[in-house]
């Protein structure tokens, strides 16, 4: 089978979904790899280091759909609500589509994707388990969401993070504050660590306090327990709006005590929780920092514009969006080896099988011959249950 690497084209976005040192395994899986003209040049890939091991340039994305049976991509349309949908009419019946599809986003959007006959997997829908580790791309663009954040908070800051005795005397370190310690929450206590701050950290999932403190952090707790804090899949879950008035009530301090405020809440399929109220920034000191890593999904701060830096106050909050795509080349070569390691498992002789009863298939299977396949995203779009998967 021949593999398609397309150029992204949602504004901004510099990733891309293969890199050269990949293709390798991929040809000994038994595929072929061609890709567009440029397609990974702002990643730092330019088309030479493609070729250079074994793959096939093509000058067009019309060329890339008719020459390919696995299209792979970073932001498939579904997660590409600006340009994605240019790509619809170029996808035909049978033909593999591997990317993040935002499977709990638009509905609409998805029935189009369907309607074009695609065998689509969404990235996002990859289990937790331990086999499907290498292939969970959403955890890879988490991590390096978290380290920008607090690069993004550094620049910014009008002071600067580590402690320093000097002859000109002693400067206090900065302190930060995480709320919501996933993946991109603990990988944001370990940088801003590295850099000297002292970092506290809350998340609602009893779990987190351990790997908190294991990264030097200071767990901050607080008296209320969430209900089923934590999901089958490891995910935080939602909670009613008088457990997020409460944890406002008693976040309050803890943010206006930080100088940098990084938050990562959010619960998949929903809109983030406001942690932060405009009235929980007036007391932050002047020159303070939040960084929103929540601001795609509608913020954890109330005055977070999605895509926008702004100033309120004195405090600056960044609601930057796709921060995984300003660190291109890392970006792209841990997608690169997500995809891997998830096309070599689904491949048999250079060919992918589509085994209904494996569980990462399964979980990951979002459309195929015209239809909206995945039980899940069936369940969350109020669609019937399909008599297959009953
Ligand atoms: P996420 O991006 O969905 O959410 C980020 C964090 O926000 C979570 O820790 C969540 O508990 C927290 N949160 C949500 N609502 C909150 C609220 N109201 N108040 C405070 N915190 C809130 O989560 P994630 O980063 O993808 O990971 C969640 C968990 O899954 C982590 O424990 C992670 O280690 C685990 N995980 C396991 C695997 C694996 O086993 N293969 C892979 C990835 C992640």
């Amino acid at each position: 089978m021949i593999i398609g690497v397309l150029k992204e084209s949602y504004p901004g976005e510099r990733r891309v979904a293969l890199v050269p040192v990949v293709i390798p395994n991929l040809t000994k899986a038994g595929f072929e790899v061609v890709v567009e003209t440029g397609a990974g040049s702002e990643a730092g890939y330019p088309d030479s280091h493609y070729t250079e091991k074994g793959a096939k340039i093509l000058p067009g994305r019309a060329e890339v759909f008719s020459r390919a049976d696995i299209i792979v991509q970073v932001l498939c349309y579904g997660s590409n609500d600006v340009t994605g949908q240019a790509d619809i009419p170029l996808m035909r019946r049978g033909q593999f589509l591997i990317g993040f599809l935002r499977p709990l986003g638009s509905l609409e959007m998805l029935q189009q994707i369907a309607a074009t006959g695609v065998t689509s997997f969404a990235v996002e829908l990859m289990p937790r388990s331990t086999r499907a580790q290498s292939m969970d791309a959403l955890s890879s663009m988490a991590t390096l969401c978290g380290y920008k954040a607090v690069l993004l908070a550094a620049v910014t800051l009008p002071k600067i993070f580590p402690m320093l005795t000097t002859a000109a005397g002693t400067i206090t370190p900065t302190r930060v504050f995480v709320i919501g310690a996933g993946v991109a929450g603990l990988q944001a206590i370990a940088t801003a660590r590295r850099l000297g701050a002292v970092v506290s950290a809350y998340d609602m999932r009893p779990a987190a306090k351990e790997q908190v403190q294991s990264l030097g952090g200071r767990f901050v707790e607080l008296p209320i327990e969430a209900q089923n804090a934590q999901d089958a899949r490891g995910y935080g879950t939602a909670q009613d709006e008088s457990f997020y008035a409460k944890q406002r009530e008693l976040l309050a301090r803890a943010v206006a005590e930080n100088d940098v405020v990084i938050t990562t809440a959010v619960v998949p399929g929903k809109k983030a929780p406001v942690l932060i109220t405009a009235d929980m920034v007036k007391p932050m000191a002047p020159g303070s920092v939040i960084v929103d890593l929540a601001a795609e999904r509608g913020g954890n701060c109330e005055l977070t514009r999605a895509g926008e830096v702004i100033n309120a106050g004195g405090v600056t909050i960044i609601g930057r969006i796709n921060l995984a795509s300003q660190v291109p080349y890392h970006a792209s070569q841990m997608y690169a080896r997500n995809l891997t390691a998830f096309l070599t498992y689904l491949a048999q002789d250079g060919k992918l099988q589509v085994d209904a009863k494996d569980e990462i298939v399964r979980e990951t299977l979002l459309t195929r011959d015209g239809e909206i396949v995945n039980p899940r995203v069936r369940e969350f779009c109020k669609l019937p249950t399909l008599v297959a998967n009953s």
